[in-house]
């Protein structure tokens, strides 16, 4: 089946009783257990709804198992510390979300966890594996400056060693890419974003192979992170439009991209499908389409950049991404005001960077506000 067909049909519970359309919500935190396959139990991931989500996101990730998480962050550790104990080394792309930085820095090495930083480039990863390294980890396109990383060629160095590989794949969506396909082991979202799609729920998923899930969800019923049935039946409800959610969104950000580049109040913009972009060649063998994020900095000579934010009347300062609505923030001042003033200025995050969530809006409409607020 392809993207959009699975996006509506993929892991539908099927409504015996009254013949409805839609998965029914099961709410039960309870279940009798004499005669049953399995225990049943919300904490131990297997209540219908959410396996009817998570495989709908299988089927969308080709993966053979997947999980539903109660945040993204609940996802991203669920897999680290799934796949990796105290006295294990990980190695990390430096450019990533935030809060995932974060949680690198604040909580490994309390649980005896060493860990490496490295550049987006492969010879830096290839560099920083050590022989105690257990999980090499990606995000790309990376939070916020878009960085391109090369997913076949970084599983192929991991998978040579023997040592798994985890990807963030939240910017691209499963529309866009498809990081299993390409050798990655595990498959992160934080389905905050696009696969939520409205702004109005918090999840995050796991889709690997059914041996790494065994090891993960060893440790992920102990952590508890688990998603609740009617936030899973929220979920189900957004991804059947996930793939005309996305490919509007894709479209948008192109043309946003191509109308602020070389704009006379714009010095830089950061886009995988500009030409122009570093990792635009990278990005046009991994990816279908190139994403709805993209971010840029503003010419602070001609307009402050709280003037800008100000001025803004359609499009939104708010925190978060990946909703119907095109929203922009300061990764300074939102994502990454956990980092240190001075690794931000090692990632590249300058004060004047903004990062723009492009929504389904009409794509002049979205001109014309970028337009006004950057001349006002
Ligand atoms: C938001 C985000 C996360 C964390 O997800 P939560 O649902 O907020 O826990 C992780 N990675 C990326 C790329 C994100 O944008």
């Amino acid at each position: 089946m392809s993207k959009n067909t699975q996006c509506v049909h993929s892991g539908s519970i099927a409504d015996g009783l009254t013949g409805g359309l839609n998965s029914p919500i099961f709410t039960s935190s309870s279940f009798r257990y004499v005669d049953m396959a399995e225990n049943v139990y919300p904490r131990y991931f297997n209540t219908p709804n959410q396996t009817a989500v998570s495989d709908k996101l299988r089927a969308l990730e080709n993966t053979e198992a997947g999980l539903l998480f109660s945040s993204g962050m609940a996802a991203i550790s669920a897999v680290v510390f799934g796949l990796a104990s105290g006295g294990d080394h990980v190695v990390m792309q430096r450019d990533i979300y935030g809060g995932t930085h974060h949680f690198a820095t604040a909580e490994f090495e309390r649980f005896g966890i060493e860990f490496t930083f490295v550049g987006s480039e492969v010879k830096e990863f290839e560099k920083a594996l050590r022989d105690n390294t257990r999980l090499v980890y990606i995000e790309t396109p990376s939070n916020p400056l878009l960085r391109v990383t090369d997913i076949a060629a970084v599983a192929q160095l991991a998978a040579s060693k023997g040592i798994c590989t985890a990807i963030d794949n939240t910017f691209a969506s499963p529309i866009n890419q498809n990081p299993h396909e390409l050798g990655i082991d595990v498959v992160i979202h934080s389905g905050t974003k696009y696969l939520g799609g409205h702004s109005d729920i918090c999840c995050g998923a796991v889709l690997t192979t059914r041996d790494i899930m065994e090891r993960i969800k060893a440790s992920a019923v102990n952590f508890g992170g688990s998603l609740n049935a009617v936030t899973c039946y929220l979920l189900e409800r957004s991804l059947k439009t996930l793939g005309i959610r996305v490919d509007t969104q894709n479209r948008n950000a192109m043309a946003l991209a191509r109308h602020l580049h070389g704009h006379p109040r714009i010095t830089t913009v950061y886009y995988p499908g500009l030409e122009t972009h570093p990792g635009f060649e990278i990005a046009s063998k991994q990816m279908r389409g190139f994403g709805g994020m993209l971010s840029f900095e503003l010419d602070e000579s001609k307009i402050p950049p709280d003037r800008f934010v100000r001025n803004l009347k359609l499009i939104t300062p708010a925190l978060s991404l990946g909703g119907v609505e095109t929203i922009v923030c300061a990764p300074a001042l939102t994502s990454h005001v956990k980092v240190s003033a001075e690794d931000r200025r090692q990632m590249g995050i300058s004060d004047g960077l903004f990062r723009l969530s492009v929504g389904i809006e009409d794509t002049d409409d979205l001109v014309a506000d970028l337009d006004q607020a950057l001349y006002g």
